[in-house]
């Protein structure tokens, strides 16, 4: 039996094991963060299959890398298993995490005398703060060579980018008065904060189209006959290419200022949340993927489509090369973030999905760690687009 057989025998092994851990995940919902019985599910099971599990990662205490092999080129499978809160596994992390687990532990089976390391790298908390920015940050993908991961989705789009992102607060201080006997005393916070919504909405139209600027009010005062003293609003803004965004934020941070001084307040600027970078997709590991996931024997119908949100992994595109396909699991829309889209995550069907996915990253991986030439134009179209493209 050649190595491409043995993977596809040893999910077919697996199977049931890989099933029951993916619906554990989805009955037990845990939030970023928390996501101590996922992880120590995996952890537990790989390290059973014959992984070297280091817990606790990037200071992540729910983080984990998981190795097999320790030499020549490193394949990462990356795993994500946060859940919604109240909603679950609405976003469909249950399928994520197994998927990166069946691959791993499938392509060691086939790995023989071949010169290599496979990694699964359990990376946490997707939702709240991306937590592969912090992995990314203190190292953990320095030594790995590829990474790749899925998403479960309504349609199939292998060549997966994303949109870079930046979060802001602006917190307008102002000054408290009545609001009818001598307004003229005051300093109303609020409308520092209308003023701001005011000029980005001026602004728009001088914006290149792949950009996003969107925001609430989160205070905006506490009665309507007290002028506000306090009043604030967050915005996440977006763009395609990551110089491009800088200066979009300088404009809208400038949007901000304008309404302090026209309203008298002073303004307080905090960048909240994690700078996300947008993803760069591998075409080689994209190709080789797409292939593979046919030879699993799922019936691809691909389109690519534009990405409009923004992803961790993309913070892993700048330092390795990296694929984000996401693939269908239901021919219906479904909008992510629901109840329903929860219920989805856990069907016999969904399940299916995910091991052909396994398999097709097993397979992808195999590809590559047999393949000399193929590591290099990985690596060669990685430097291009780093010089080209990155910051
Ligand atoms: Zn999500
Ligand atoms: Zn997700």
């Amino acid at each position: 039996m050649d190595e491409f057989a043995a993977i596809h025998q040893k999910i077919a092994e697996e199977k049931s094991k890989l099933f029951e851990m993916a619906q554990a995940i989805h009955s037990n919902p845990e939030v970023g963060g928390q996501e101590i019985f996922a992880s120590d599910l995996m952890t537990g099971y790989l390290e059973e299959k014959g992984f070297k599990v280091w817990r606790g990662v990037g200071g992540l205490k729910t983080a984990f890398m998981a190795s097999y092999g320790d030499e020549g080129f490193h394949v990462g499978f990356c795993s994500e298993y946060d859940a919604l809160p109240e909603i679950g596994h609405g976003c469909g992390h249950n399928l994520i995490g197994i998927a990166g687990v069946a691959a791993g532990v499938a392509l060691a089976s086939s790995l023989g005398n071949l010169p290599g390391r496979i990694s699964v790298i359990g990376t946490p908390n997707e939702e709240n703060e991306g937590g592969k920015v912090d992995l990314v940050r203190t190292g953990v993908f320095d030594d790995v060579d590829a990474a790749m991961m899925f998403h479960p989705g309504c349609s199939t789009s292998i060549n997966v980018d994303s949109l870079a992102c930046r979060d802001y607060r602006f917190i307008f201080h102002g000054r408290s008065v009545h609001a009818s006997t001598e307004p003229w005393e005051g300093q109303n916070a609020l409308d520092g904060v209308i003023q701001t919504f005011n000029g980005i909405n001026a602004l728009r139209q001088y914006l290149k189209d792949d950009v996003r600027v969107h925001g609430i009010i989160t205070e905006g005062g506490l009665a309507p006959n007290v002028v506000p003293d306090r009043a604030a609003a967050d915005f996440i803004i977006r763009a395609r290419d990551s110089n491009y965004l800088a200066e979009v934020v300088e404009k809208v941070i400038a949007c901000a200022r304008g309404a302090a001084i026209a309203t008298g307040t002073i303004l307080e600027i905090k960048e909240s949340g994690y700078p996300y970078d947008a993803m760069v997709s591998n075409r080689v590991m994209a190709d080789l993927f797409e292939e593979s996931l046919k030879e699993s024997g799922y019936n691809i119908d691909s389109s690519y489509e534009e990405g409009r949100g923004s992803i961790d992994m993309g913070n892993v595109s700048r330092v390795t090369p990296s694929i984000h396909p996401v693939v269908a699991i239901t021919d219906q829309w479904v909008p992510g973030h629901t109840h329903e889209f929860t219920a989805l995550c856990n069907t016999a069907e969904s399940y299916d999905v995910m091991l052909s996915v396994g398999e097709a990253m097993a397979l992808t991986g195999l590809k590559i760690l047999k393949d000399k030439n193929l590591q290099k134009k990985i690596i060669e179209e990685f430097s291009a687009a780093t010089k080209k493209n990155l910051k």
